[in-house]
């Protein structure tokens, strides 16, 4: 190193707002970046054929890990750091649907607690259920508008509500699904059918709805639908605070691509849709109508999910999958900084400790120095026996990646090295 506790590394640099060639220096104690400037040959990684991106984050992860400590035979804290270093993501938000949710102050305290397992940083959800009101904590929220995985949901329109109009001004990302329209579909032949889209466009309607009239930051997850998405336009163009994510799952695969043999592992909730769908979801990303790259990583073993239990673990495959966007879908370094570093860490950064200097998301002076680093030219050939995460399998197994993630580095640390 050039001096002790600082870290340089020179490279293809990409932000948000523009690509360079320059040097970033970490101080190592603080985990901050210190300088951004010109290249002068001189650097503690070699960065060749890479683009070095702030580091990745990802808003949507289920870790499994509470304090009943029931889950962690399928992933815990320290096994979604692993997945998420693997994956070059530099610092997750972790869902409250736990056995133990985190639904007041007290229950948040323990689960964060368990959070210094992970070399990643994690911020908590709380949970929003029928019975529940805010912390007095400052905390991003949850709402599951119909049942999914895990006991924090809602029968009604009317009963999720009356709730909500307890947590005006609060940032609340849903899960829109319908539960009535759920309900009626229960006896329908296939998954997709049993949750079809009229599901997730009636819930989007209302939540936007809820997020207007209580003036909540608002973030709607997993999208997965193009008649939505027009929703989701025309709120955001009459100024509503609305941001939405989009999984690697939905803008990879479709309903055509199920087969017997795929279809209880690629069972998640909302479920695949139409080739349509998935296209107008990939415009919606780059056009910057959708706002981030979450993956909604559920780390259900192999066994579980032959019985029919839903979600798919993706954070392994988060820095791969970026390079398939650009590869596939002509995405941009700058579109992927956007995505994947820039508005995460734009989500996250009110919940930041102080130390965090000004969060994640860019390279720049007292910015974390976090970084994601890409070989866009290596492919890499997912296989089951690589995955870090405890579940121990990956959706894209025998898929090829055009490139991969050549170095995570955590406040200054370098991790994964290949
Ligand atoms: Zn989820």
């Amino acid at each position: 190193m050039a001096r002790d506790s600082i870290l340089r590394i020179e490279g293809r640099i990409a932000n948000h707002d523009r690509v360079f060639d320059g040097a970033i220096e970490i101080d190592t104690v603080t985990g901050l970046i210190t300088h951004v400037g010109e290249c002068t040959g001189k650097t503690d990684l070699d960065t060749a054929g890479c683009i070095v991106f702030p580091g990745f984050g990802d808003l949507h992860i289920h870790a499994r890990d509470d304090v009943s400590g029931t889950q962690r035979y399928k992933e815990d804290f320290s096994t979604i750091s692993a997945a998420s270093i693997h994956g070059g993501v530099t610092h997750v938000a972790d869902m409250p649907n736990n056995p133990v949710a985190p639904v007041d102050d007290a229950r948040y305290a323990e689960k964060e607690k368990l959070t210094t397992a992970s070399a990643v940083h994690v911020t908590l959800y709380a949970g929003i259920g029928p019975d529940t009101s805010p912390l007095a904590r400052h905390v991003p929220y949850k709402a599951f508008m119909g049942p999914s995985v895990g006991d924090l949901f809602f029968a009604s329109q009317q009963q999720l509500e009356n709730v909500i109009a307890n947590y005006r001004g609060k940032n609340v990302s849903f899960h829109c699904e319908d539960p009535e329209i759920l309900r009626d579909s229960k006896g329908a032949p296939t998954h997709e059918q049993r949750r079809p889209a009229r599901a997730e466009i009636t819930a989007t309607a209302f939540a936007l709805y809820l997020i207007e009239k209580y003036e909540l930051i608002g973030k709607l997850c997993h999208y997965s639908t193009g008649e939505g998405l027009k929703l989701i336009a025309e709120a955001k163009s009459r100024g509503v605070r609305v941001t939405a994510e989009a999984t690697p799952h939905h803008l990879f695969f479709d309903d055509t691509m199920l087969t017997d043999e795929n279809r209880l592992l690629l069972q998640m909730n909302p479920p695949l849709r139409s080739p349509a769908d998935r296209l107008a979801l990939i415009e919606a990303l780059r056009s910057g109508l959708v706002d981030y790259i979450a993956t909604d990583h559920a780390p259900h073993t192999l066994e579980e999910k032959a019985t029919g239990v839903s979600g798919v673990p993706l954070l392994d495959t988060y820095g791969a999958f970026a390079t398939w966007l650009m590869s596939r879908h002509s995405f941009t370094a700058q579109d992927i900084a956007r995505v994947c570093a820039y508005n995460p860490g734009c989500f996250v950064k009110e919940f930041m400790p102080a130390a965090f200097g000004e969060g994640y998301g860019v390279i720049g002076p007292e910015y974390v120095g976090s970084l994601t680093v890409l070989d866009l030219n290596t492919p890499w050939p997912v296989r089951r026996e690589e995955m870090k995460t405890k579940c121990a399998w990956s959706p894209f197994e025998g898929f090829t990646f055009p490139g991969r993630v050549r170095h995570t580095i955590l406040q200054g640390s370098v991790y994964g090295t290949v």
